[in-house]
């Protein structure tokens, strides 16, 4: 079902460059802590080339989704802010993608109550993060933590959105969705005999480049392994110069033999718009010393005006509190208009 994943979404990616008008795309983030580059080429870059291609994007910033598994990730309004600030600085540009809180669209979340009734207890429990964190995890599985792959179907169907960009690995959760669409039209109707009132929407598989962090494992919030976005020049140096590597001074690329340094011509690569065979071939010999003083020099060149305008952005929190209103009122009032639809559907209007 992956080959079939990957050759719809390539049909997706093909229709994209021809047709963006035909397209909505939901993404968003979890407030946890601060943003970092595994997230900025992972996803970040991803959303603002489909954002300048035209594509209407609604981005959430999923507050409500913090407290399901965590307690202790700091000030969600602070982790809000900072995020807003990153979006912006990278370029996305709030007139064009609603930028928006879980937590402010009563009628996103009210969605939960009629889809929850489409889904079954036993599925939920199938669902792999679900079932990862039932049989892994010590702490006592919540309500909340077990019905999350219908909170993510409300983010994406409250706007109706019918494209997500996802890694694999979240696949199910889009699948999930698709399913919660159909069953609303076969249990509750339509208003407009012709559309079902949502959507199922598409998953858009992108190449994401798996980032490793400082210590050569998946470059995490939580494991600290971390380079933010709005670290300074020289934050970056340091933290570079301590990144983990091997002893071999031929340096070459090789993510199975040599993950460590392979991430590092990797994100050499990314920042310089080459490939990371490319940096290998040119540094040689120089040994893992002078692939790292490129990679600082690449990385805080690339950063540097995405920097600039972040430290400007984060001095001014008036202003990302009003984007984040002007971003909560307009995806508010799709919310509202949908659910509005939603009742019409289940024969609840009064
Ligand atoms: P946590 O430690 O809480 O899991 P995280 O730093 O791994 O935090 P997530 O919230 O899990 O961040 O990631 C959000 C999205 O960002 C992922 O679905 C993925 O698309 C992208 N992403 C995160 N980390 C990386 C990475 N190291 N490389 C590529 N993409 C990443
Ligand atoms: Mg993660």
């Amino acid at each position: 079902t992956l080959a079939r994943s990957q050759a719809r979404s390539d049909k997706v990616e093909a229709d994209l460059a021809v047709h963006p008008e035909n397209w909505r795309i939901l993404t968003g983030d979890r407030p946890t802590g601060k943003l970092h580059i595994g997230h900025y080429f992972g996803s970040l870059a991803n959303r603002v080339r489909l954002q300048d291609r035209g594509v209407e994007s609604f981005l959430v910033i999923a507050d409500y989704q913090v407290i399901y598994d965590r307690d202790g990730v700091g000030d969600i309004q602070e982790n809000v802010l900072s995020g807003v600030a990153d979006y912006l600085a990278i370029g996305i540009d709030p007139a064009r993608s609603t930028i928006f809180t879980h937590s402010a669209l009563p009628g996103l979340n009210q969605l939960l109550l009629p889809f929850l009734s489409l889904v079954t207890d036993a599925e939920l429990r199938r669902n792999p993060t679900v079932k990862d964190e039932l049989s892994t995890s010590e702490r006592p599985m919540s309500g909340l933590m077990l019905t999350f792959p219908v909170h993510q179907a409300a983010d994406i169907l409250f706007c109706k959105a019918n494209l997500v960009p996802v890694g694999k690995d979240q696949l199910p959760h889009i699948e999930q969705t698709r399913v919660i669409a159909r069953r609303f039209d076969e249990r509750y109707g339509r208003v407009d005999p012709d559309h079902p009132v949502f959507p199922e929407p598409e998953a858009l598989l992108s190449a994401t480049p798996h980032v490793l962090g400082l210590d050569g494992t998946k470059m995490s919030k939580s494991r600290g392994n971390t380079i933010e976005i709005g670290m300074t020049a020289d934050q970056t140096a340091k933290l570079i110069k301590k990144a983990k590597t091997d002893a071999e001074r031929h340096i070459s690329y090789d993510p199975d033999a040599r993950p460590e340094v392979s991430n590092l011509l990797l994100l050499t690569g990314l920042c310089e718009g080459s490939d990371p065979e490319t940096v290998a071939e040119e540094i040689g010999d120089g040994g893992s010393g002078t692939l790292k003083k490129r990679l600082t020099a690449s990385m805080n060149d690339y950063f540097a005006p995405i920097r600039a305008k972040r430290a400007e952005l984060a001095a001014d929190e008036g202003y990302l509190r009003s984007v984040l209103r002007e971003g909560n009122g307009r995806a508010g009032a799709v919310a509202d208009r949908t659910l509005d639809e939603v009742r019409r559907a289940m024969k609840m209007v009064y």
